[in-house]
């Protein structure tokens, strides 16, 4: 556990990508409710690749907030690995992770670190206390992917419990430490075992611009946060595979009856049903070994899953908590500091 004194500093990361419209309301809360804290801290905003003006407003914004710091990756990595690039480049003894469109409340952010010096946590969650605000398709799917996850990960993972949090440096530096590939960082946090302590919130709205979760980043964060912890899918895989080869008998015994009867029909629709039946389950446990392999393809490569084209904390890197921090410059060095 970090030891909390007068000179705690605060890391506060929020990956942002095509924020322009909710830039400005951001830093209006986000930049009082750090002051009043009274410890020293830097605010990372990991731009994710926009294509909008994020990166022109927050150097506009850094210009009378010296404690902005703009880290911009070469290319939209996707929200999981702009946060191992916030992680990585953060320096302070807590770092919290935040979302941009201010549906997590900034001024929450005290009362996790409060409660994480008071008691001696390393995690504090924020815990979503209702979701009457989200979509009623939002909150069903949301409802079944916690169940889930409880289920394949354990019981440590807090249900209604997103990116909204506060890491002691410790906690922090285990997770820089993790080989993994697609971090899911929901599910990697709690799997970590430190203490932790929840501060419960409500969540509100998006205060301007769209979601930057279609439906199709959202079901890769659900494969990912499968597959990263269970091997059951492949298991099931087999069970349909057993499954379809014992009903194959019992349609093979039911046909024979039928035939003794004298009742043979020309059988094109078992025929089919079995085809079609076989060829499903083929398919499924084809694309399950797909997802594994996948995966092993790419743990395999090692390739980063982010690269940092430009860190606005110019100063070199200092002492080991900056390791890994965002690279200068540009082409081949880039790639040296690219994170993983
Ligand atoms: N985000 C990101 N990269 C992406 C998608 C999203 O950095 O590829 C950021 C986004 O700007 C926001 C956070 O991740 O700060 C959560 O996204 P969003 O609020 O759009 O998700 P939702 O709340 O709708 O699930
Ligand atoms: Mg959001």
């Amino acid at each position: 556990m970090s030891e909390a004194s007068s000179t705690t500093t605060l890391s506060v990361v929020v990956p942002m990508y095509n924020e322009e419209e909710a830039l400005p309301a951001l830093v209006e809360r986000l930049r009082p409710a750090l002051d009043g804290t009274g410890v020293s801290y830097e605010v990372v905003a990991v731009d994710d690749g926009s294509a909008d003006r994020t990166a022109e407003l927050l150097e506009e914004f850094r210009q009378t907030w010296p404690e902005l710091r703009i880290v911009k990756l070469r290319g939209n990595s996707g929200h999981q690995a702009a946060l191992t690039a916030g992680l990585h480049s953060s320096k302070g003894a807590y770092v919290a992770s935040i979302d941009a469109d201010l549906q997590d409340p900034p001024e929450k952010i005290p009362e996790m670190l409060d409660l994480a010096v008071a008691e001696g946590l390393d995690i504090v969650y924020g815990v979503r206390s209702d979701r009457s605000t989200d979509t009623g398709f939002k909150r069903r799917t949301a409802g079944l992917y916690y169940w889930l996850m409880r289920r394949i990960v354990g019981k440590q993972v807090p249900s209604q419990a997103g990116d909204f949090r506060l890491l002691s440096r410790e906690a922090v530096e285990a997770l820089k430490a993790l080989p993994d590939q697609h971090q899911v960082y929901r599910l990697l946090v709690p799997w970590l075992g430190f203490p932790s302590g929840e501060v419960t919130y409500h969540r509100d709205e998006r205060v301007a611009g769209e979601t930057k979760y279609p439906l199709s980043k959202m079901i890769r964060l659900a494969v990912d946060s499968i597959t990263n912890f269970s091997a059951a899918p492949l298991r099931l895989a087999t069970w349909l595979g057993v499954f379809s080869f014992f009903s194959c008998f019992v349609l093979m015994a039911v046909t024979f009856v039928i035939w003794l009867v004298g009742h043979t029909v020309p059988g094109w629709t078992s025929l089919f049903v079995a085809m079609l039946f076989l060829g499903g389950v083929q398919l499924i446990c084809v694309g399950l070994l797909g997802e594994y392999i996948g995966r092993i393809y790419t743990a395999v490569q090692r390739r980063p899953t982010f690269f940092i084209g430009y860190d606005s904390d110019a100063s070199p890197a200092k002492g080991p908590e900056a390791k890994g921090s965002g690279a200068k410059g540009s082409g081949a060095k880039g790639r040296e500091n690219a994170g993983v």
